[in-house]
Parts: C-alpha cells; structure tokens; sequence
C-alpha cells in the first residue's frame, strides 16, 4: 500500500462531451479523494490529438463544474507534454528495452489475439527489422513472467505479459506516444498516489506498471470500476453514440451515477443538488459497496433527457 497523502485523479479523453459512463468514473475518482481528504487532479488526456474534439475540453471542464466536482490545482493537458514523453522514450532506449518495428497492421491480422480482442504481437520485428523495411512503431520488449497487483475491487490480479499481450507499442507509426506511455509519466508527474477509473484498463494495468519498473517509477494503487454499457451490452462511449450528460436534472442523474457505484443515497435526498449529494456521498463513501463486475448496464437507461429540470 501507498502511505503518501492521497493524491488522484480524472483523465478524460475529450473525444466529446462527458456521458454517463465517464460521469461514473469521475464521480468514483473524486469521491475516493475527497473521502480520505485527498486531493483530486485532472488531465486532459489529448495525446490522440487527431480524435479529439476542439470544444470537446473546455465541454468537459463545464460539465464537471455543473456537475460539483471540482478538481485541485491546473489542469495536464497531454498535448503539452511531449518533451516528457520523448525523454522517458530515450530512457528506454539507453536500457535496451526497446525496438524499432516495421508490420503494418494488415501484416498482423493473422496473429493471435487476446480475450479483449488485441492482438498479441507475434515478435516479428524483436530481433531486428526484416531486410528493406523502414521502422514504423517503437515497442517495449516485455519478459516471460507474469505480473501481479493487487485491484482494490477485482482483488488480486495477474497477467503474462509476453503471453497475453506481446511487446507493446510505446511510439505509434504515427508518430505520436502512446497511451500507455504518457499515462505512467503523467501520473507520477502529478504525484498521483491512487488510480480510480473505468474497468475497461484493468487489462491495460499490467503494462503500466511493468513501464513503471523500467523507468524506476512508483507505482499507484489501482482501482477498477465498472463500465456503463446501454441495452446492447455495449459501453457507452462516442463511438456507440452515448448521449452527452443532460444539463438539467443533474441531482437525478448524478443519484443513478451514484447507485451505479454501489452508493445510493438516501430517500430524502434523491435528486437533492449536486454539491448536497457529494457532500453525503463523499462522508459515506465505501469502495467495498461498489460492483465487482467489469460492466452494468446503465441502471435506468442512459439519462438522455432531463428528468427534472433544475430551478
Ligand atoms: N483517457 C482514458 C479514458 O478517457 C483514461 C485513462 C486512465 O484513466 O488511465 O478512457
């Protein structure tokens, strides 16, 4: 366990306005933090810059202001970022942890593939590029071991690496760092102690923290909540079309956020104004109520109109 003061955070990807799902995870992360007096960051995970949405930023600072959760101090933006990133890409390099790799993703869609559906990289490029071909990604060699942590929701986890993964892609053909690369350096920048977020990067959890001993990072203490999927099984996201969070009826919405977590508040304040509900929320805030499950379906359907219209 992590013995410094409570630090943590939000990390949204502004693809679009916040839904549902992403209002659950924030509402998890804060909620964590404020229970314990911690503090509460956010970073504007704009990496993917191409998939990001102009407005979509300052969208998102609106609504989590509307919706009471108030985040400590400036925001990361990633963009912003990239000197950070390029200088632990070059401590990689110096520990010979890293590869040049020149398949295209069509030369890899015979390779076997994960129960997430990714595929695990068949090594092609590790020991060196085939004759004539030009380096398009950089990835992370990763050993044959398994690694283990310890989810405070899921329990204890573990995943072989080499097994289920491959070596991974730290810099994308693209030319832009990925994910799991700016996320290991972001969080110990910010000095983020406790990691609450969407169970859809549990199985990403392994690759961080394998980052996080190669760079002789700390590692955070994981928490996974539970995805919001609408009536076809699938999470709510830009890409299946989830609405953006209503602007009115927040009480309502933010108490179906809550019940979704395991937390439901009382009667006699369903519904009350956002700063009412997480102030009791933040005072009865129990990680062991929420879900195990990796997904629940949006309790009473995605909120898509107002349910009652604020004053
Ligand atoms: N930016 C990611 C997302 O919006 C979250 C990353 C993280 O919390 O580590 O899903």
């Amino acid at each position: 366990m992590n013995s410094a003061p409570y630090v943590g955070r939000f990390a949204p990807s502004p693809t679009g306005p916040l839904h549902f799902g992403s209002l659950v995870a924030a509402v998890a992360s804060c909620l964590d933090a404020r229970a314990v007096g911690g503090r509460w960051l956010l970073r504007m995970e704009d990496l993917d810059w191409p998939r990001c949405e102009p407005s979509a930023a300052d969208a998102i600072l609106r609504q989590l202001e509307a919706y009471g959760l108030h985040w400590d101090g400036a925001v990361l933006v990633q963009s912003q970022r990239d000197g950070a990133y390029a200088e632990a890409l070059a401590t990689l390099e110096e520990l010979g942890a890293l590869y040049p790799c020149a398949c295209t993703r069509s030369q890899l869609t015979q390779a076997p593939r994960n129960h997430e559906g990714e595929i695990i990289y068949p090594g092609t490029c590790r020991n060196g590029l085939p004759a004539g071909s030009i380096t398009r990604a950089w990835r992370v060699r990763v050993p044959d071991v398994s690694t283990h942590f310890h989810d405070r929701i899921h329990g204890d986890m573990q995943q072989n690496l080499a097994h289920e993964v491959g070596d991974f892609i730290v810099k994308r053909a693209d030319g832009l760092f990925a994910y799991q690369l700016a996320v290991v350096v972001d969080d110990v920048f910010q000095g983020i102690t406790h990691v609450v977020r969407g169970a859809d990067l549990l199985w990403n959890t392994p690759r961080q923290i394998y980052l996080q001993s190669l760079l002789g990072l700390p590692t955070p203490v994981y928490a996974h909540v539970p995805l919001i999927t609408n009536v076809a099984g699938q999470k709510l996201s830009k890409q299946t079309h989830a609405p953006a969070l209503p602007d009115c009826g927040r009480g309502a919405v933010l108490t179906q956020a809550l019940a979704a977590l395991g937390q439901p508040p009382p009667v006699e304040l369903m519904c009350a104004e956002p700063a009412e509900l997480l102030a009791w929320a933040s005072a009865h805030w129990k990680i062991e109520n929420v879900p195990t499950q990796a997904a629940i379906a949006n309790p009473a359907g995605a909120p898509e109109n107002c349910l009652t219209p604020d004053p």
